[in-house]
């Protein structure tokens, strides 16, 4: 094996390694999203159940409204039969009809309200309903991620011995130089050994390299069987070890 080979082969187990890292990383995130969706319908739900509470109260005040002026009209119809003056009995009718009108406004608002309190009952249900089920798959979808990092993790134990020890393996005195600047490389920049394509662009930042590079890489491609005689050939904009 190359050390292109090798190191082509220790790359391609850290992109599993990163690839199973990266998965660690985004459950919690994934976790918080769920946790959001259900935080977000219990306040639906919190507030469907507001809205029920708002028009109960105010129903009962219209009750309430509504035998007040009752009482009210009632007092002015009997305070009529007693009175003296023609003038007092308009006027005490007026005041009974006033009372009236206000009790039928009343008593109209009095049924809208107690057909908004069953429309709100009707929403509370259907928000209950949805809560119900979406928890009872958040649960489970939350149970699965649990699963998932735990065995990841377990992977990830295991990938990451292999890993280190194809890295001892290969690391032999000619070929430290390479494998110490891939390990330094790959701690910020991943993939860190690129190919060279036929427009000579490092397929990593994509700019072109110039033709002294290109040679370096071609030349590196010859000398495969004798590392001593090869050079670490490295993208002069990002870094990257290229090969053709
Ligand atoms: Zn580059």
């Amino acid at each position: 094996m190359t050390v292109i080979e090798q190191l082509l082969d220790l790359q391609a187990q850290d992109a599993v390694i990163r690839d199973l890292e990266r998965q660690v990383h985004d459950i919690p995130k994934r976790r918080k999203l769920e946790q959001d969706r259900l935080d977000e319908i219990q306040r639906e739900l919190r507030h469907a159940t507001e809205s029920v509470e708002t028009y109960e109260k105010r129903a009962v005040q219209t009750e309430l409204d509504i035998s007040e002026l009752q009482a009210l009209s009632d007092k002015y119809e009997r305070q009529r039969q007693s009175v003296q003056s023609q003038q007092e009995f308009a006027a005490l009718g007026r005041q009974s009809e006033a009372a009236r009108r206000a009790r039928v406004e009343k008593e109209e608002f009095l049924e809208k309200a107690r057909a908004a309190i069953d429309t709100a009952k009707e929403n509370v249900k259907i928000v209950e309903a949805r809560w119900q089920e979406e928890s009872a798959s958040v649960e489970s979808y939350l149970a699965s991620l649990r699963t998932r990092l735990v065995e990841v993790q377990h992977k990830l134990v295991e990938l990451q011995a292999a890993r280190d020890e194809t890295a001892r393996k290969y690391a032999s005195p000619e070929n430290a130089r390479f494998f110490s600047y891939y390990e330094r490389l790959c701690k910020k920049t991943f993939p860190v050994l690129v190919r060279l394509g036929a427009d000579n662009a490092c397929p990593g930042c994509h700019m072109v390299l110039p033709p002294s590079k290109v040679q370096d890489a071609q030349r590196n491609a010859k000398l495969a069987a004798t590392p001593t005689k090869m050079n670490v050939v490295a993208c002069d904009y990002c870094g990257r070890l290229v090969f053709k």
